[in-house]
């Protein structure tokens, strides 16, 4: 079956820079700032598995005059004050399925979206837009506003576990880690040492960046890794996937199955399955070459239809169909629904619900129709 023809992706990208204040939102800065008001080793990864885990700074039998620095204890209240405005909850959206959606307000005004997913998970945003452009996905529409920092990453599972606990965080909201590569890793160091996160359930998620492949092996808190893969067509994925790196879908396959034996995690290929774009047959016994033998699992998500978005949604029953026909095949394929769907499809959709043309978020109440 050939494919449809393509709606055109956004003629202009506004790429911005982040705001250099953005630095004082770094995990960095915070130990910096702490070093210089007196704060040891212990003082300092204290007040940051304290932070990451939502507990507050008193915390604990003794008593914090006995033993932090004066510096840092009469500075102690101002520190919780500006990491409690890294990321504020705007609003919030439960699902039947048990997850919720929540647009997050950063210091700047600017708003993400982070998702509490049902057994203990949770989506974050590493970016504010998205500079890849994918065709299907609201995200991409706006092209990229600002990196996301270490910092508000962390906040957004801090407030995340404020209302409920949190034992996995995926990288899969708003942006490209792989853009913003530094200050992901920076993130996922934390979480997975003080933050108290498993490695392996901690999962970045890329299209596929050379940049990803080298840094990950390095890192001495190694995530789990997805990768969207969407097509078995190198001439397809540019068209879907406009601003990804050229790398082919074996490419692609090929760095991810060394990067699986070498952690020892499964590595997640992402397919956003549209109708009449990627669910030929064609498609289907491309993924069976690439894919037959690895060590990986295909999640298959069926399309979300969104306002302003032309593609279609296959019927679950054909989507059904399609994951069956793979496992027959020998690939391992799960079905997934894109979650919270119920209350806003896909992601990027309620920041573009609830932000005005400057991208500063204004109030959902106002907007919801
Ligand atoms: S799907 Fe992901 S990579 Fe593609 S535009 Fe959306 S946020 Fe960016």
């Amino acid at each position: 079956m050939a494919a449809r023809a393509l709606p055109e992706g956004p003629a202009v990208i506004p790429v911005c820079p982040p705001r250099p204040d953005n630095e004082s939102m770094r995990i960095e800065t915070l130990r910096e700032r702490l070093r210089a008001l007196g704060a040891g080793p212990r003082h300092e990864n204290r007040v940051l598995r304290l932070w990451s885990q939502a507990l507050p700074q008193d915390k604990g039998p003794r008593r914090l005059q006995d033993f932090m620095p004066r510096a840092l204890l009469a500075e102690l209240p101002r520190i919780e004050a500006d990491l409690a405005a890294l990321a504020r909850l705007q609003s919030a959206h439960p699902a039947q399925d048990g997850s919720e959606r929540m647009l997050v307000e950063l210091t700047d005004g600017q708003a993400v979206e982070s998702v509490l997913l049902p057994r203990e998970g949770l989506c974050i945003s590493s970016q504010v837009g998205c500079a890849v452009g994918c065709v299907f996905c609201m995200t991409g529409r706006e092209g990229l506003v600002r990196h996301v920092t270490s910092g508000e990453m962390v906040a957004q599972v801090v407030l995340a576990r404020q209302r409920r606990p949190v034992r996995k965080v995926v990288f899969m909201g708003m942006g490209e880690p792989a853009h913003n590569l530094e200050q992901v890793l920076e993130a996922i160091d934390l979480l997975g040492t003080w933050g108290n996160i498993g490695h392996k359930s901690l999962v970045l998620s890329t299209v596929g960046d050379p940049r990803v492949f080298e840094a990950l092996p390095q890192q001495r808190v190694r995530p789990a890794l997805a990768l969207s893969l969407h097509t078995t067509r190198a001439d397809l994925r540019a068209e879907l996937l406009p601003r990804a790196p050229r790398l082919t879908p074996e490419d692609i396959v090929d760095a991810g199955e060394r990067y699986a034996r070498e952690s020892g995690y499964p590595i997640q290929y992402q397919w956003t399955l549209i109708e009449g774009v990627n669910d030929s047959q064609a498609e289907l016994d491309g993924i069976v070459r690439l894919l037959k033998g690895k060590f990986g699992v295909l999640n298959m998500i069926p399309f979300n239809e969104v306002g302003g978005l032309t593609f279609r949604r296959p019927s679950w029953e054909r989507a059904a169909e399609i994951a069956r026909h793979l496992h027959r095949r020998g690939v391992l394929t799960k079905l997934r629904q894109s979650a919270g769907q119920d209350v806003e499809g896909g992601c990027g959709q309620l920041r573009a619900r609830a932000t005005k043309p400057s991208g500063r978020v204004i109030p959902l109440q106002a907007v919801a129709g």
